[in-house]
């Protein structure tokens, strides 16, 4: 056990997976990304650090295939009862070293738990897309291009817009999918994704749930036109650039249930994306616990431990403290999410569950920030000296803070929910 896991989870909801996984990925994480990863910021464009790391995590050790069938050669864990505890776990210790690489790992499983998570399963496509994954030792990407030029957040906002203002366009024509439409900032575009699931419209305008289509479109496919990655202020080891699709056709099958049931399936992976989003944020919290230990443990002031002093231990107690109550947050999150289905518990689409998910990531998003900034006040310039690492996850870090529809749609989703509202 290393000194950041005594931070406190709720224990009873600890997976029996848990252990193993976490001590792979921190194997991982501790060997092939954290003694490099102060270089990623200028390997942004080329990933020629990022990419062996990614080849060594998603190929090598098989990640990618984890939420596939065991059937169709994968771990199964889409399957299991404790999904959302363990993606939970693997983002904090994917986060902890890199929240870049963490979203750019995550988002892969992102558009394929629309066919992969009971109730919404679709076995013909898991086996048409499982050998992509599962049949090689190099890391593949999945994108979920949901954002498009208009405004990403109303897309999100499915629950009050329901797919209203989404201008990507599926078109039937016998037996294949027409897409028309312009995503941006997809996690993986820029060049990366082998595949994308495209939440699109068979009639534009229209707000009823069987108009929403979720297609997956192979990046190779005629009429895909990826762009470079734009240059963010962090998360390198995540490309996100422009996508268009143009007269691209794809086989019927490939939309991911149909009418009605493809929104169902596409509004779960909203709360999946808040829970991992808080996964990377409290694993990035405690590699800032780590640095900051060292830090005020090794400098002193007026011959004493900076710990020691009481001003400075007032800042690094309210730190640790919010560390703390975000991961349990986190897990209750999670918990939320593995409750879906049972009884007692909230379908993974109700309003109840969006809107309490979108809130605690609201709510650890803003205490992240928070103590990022007051970690370096603490730290003085040597938290914007690049040799401490803290100074790259507080870029990383605002930019979870804004996506996902922003901080404005979580305060939308929890005032819906908690106030009743009719019009947010
Ligand atoms: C690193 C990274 C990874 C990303 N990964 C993905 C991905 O995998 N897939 C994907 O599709 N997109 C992805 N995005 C895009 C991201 O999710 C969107 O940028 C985000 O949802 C906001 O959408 P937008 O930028 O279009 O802003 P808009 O929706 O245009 O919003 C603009 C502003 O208005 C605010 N706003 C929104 N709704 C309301 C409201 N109801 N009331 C008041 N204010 C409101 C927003 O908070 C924001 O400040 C990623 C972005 C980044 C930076």
């Amino acid at each position: 056990m290393d000194h950041f896991d005594q931070f406190s989870r709720p224990e009873e909801y600890i997976s029996p997976l848990d252990k193993p996984l976490r001590a792979v990925i921190r194997n991982w994480a501790e060997t092939e990304v954290m003694p490099v990863r102060r270089k990623f910021d200028e390997d942004w464009k080329d990933h020629t650090l990022i990419e062996p790391a990614f080849d060594k995590l998603m190929g090598q050790l098989g990640l990618q295939k984890s939420m596939f069938p065991e059937e169709c050669g994968g771990w199964g864990l889409a399957r299991s009862d404790s999904l959302f505890r363990i993606a939970y776990a693997l983002c904090e210790e994917m986060g902890r070293a890199d929240t870049g690489m963490a979203v750019a790992c995550g988002v892969t499983f992102w558009p394929l738990l629309t066919i992969l998570v009971e109730p919404y399963v679709n076995m013909k496509l898991a086996e048409e897309f499982a050998p992509l994954f599962c049949n090689t030792k190099e890391a593949v990407f999945a994108a979920n291009a949901m954002t498009e030029p208009q405004g990403g957040s109303d897309i999100e906002n499915l629950g009050l817009l329901k797919g209203k203002t989404i201008k990507t366009t599926a078109r039937l024509d016998g037996e294949e999918w027409v897409i028309n439409g312009h995503k941006i900032w997809p996690s993986n575009s820029g060049g990366v994704s082998k595949l994308f699931g495209v939440p699109c419209t068979t009639k534009p305008g229209s707000g009823d749930p069987d108009v929403f289509a979720f297609i997956f479109v192979p990046a190779d496919m005629k009429g895909v036109t990826q762009g470079g990655p734009y240059e963010k202020a962090g998360m390198s080891g995540d490309k996100n650039g422009d996508v268009w699709f143009e007269e691209v056709r794809v086989p019927k099958r490939y939309r991911a249930h149909g009418p009605g049931l493809d929104a169902k399936a596409f509004y779960q992976l909203i709360s999946f994306g808040q829970v991992a989003s808080i996964g990377f944020l409290t694993g990035a919290m405690l590699n800032l616990y780590e640095k900051l230990y060292e830090f005020v443990s090794s400098r002193t002031y007026r011959n004493r431990l900076l710990k020691e002093d009481d001003a400075i231990a007032a800042v690094i107690g309210r730190i640790a403290g919010d560390i703390d109550i975000c991961r349990i947050l986190g897990h209750e999150a999670a918990m939320m999410g593995d409750r879906r289905n049972k009884p007692y518990g909230e379908p993974i689409t109700s309003e109840a569950v969006v809107g309490k998910i979108r809130n605690i990531k609201d709510f650890v998003s803003d205490r992240a920030v928070e103590n990022f900034g007051k970690a370096m006040d603490v730290m003085g310039v040597y938290g914007t000296d690049r040799n401490w690492d803290i100074e790259k996850h507080w870029r990383d870090i605002k930019i979870i803070q804004l996506w996902m529809g922003g901080k404005q749609l979580c305060q939308m989703e929890s005032a819906r929910y908690f106030f009743n509202c009719t019009t947010l």
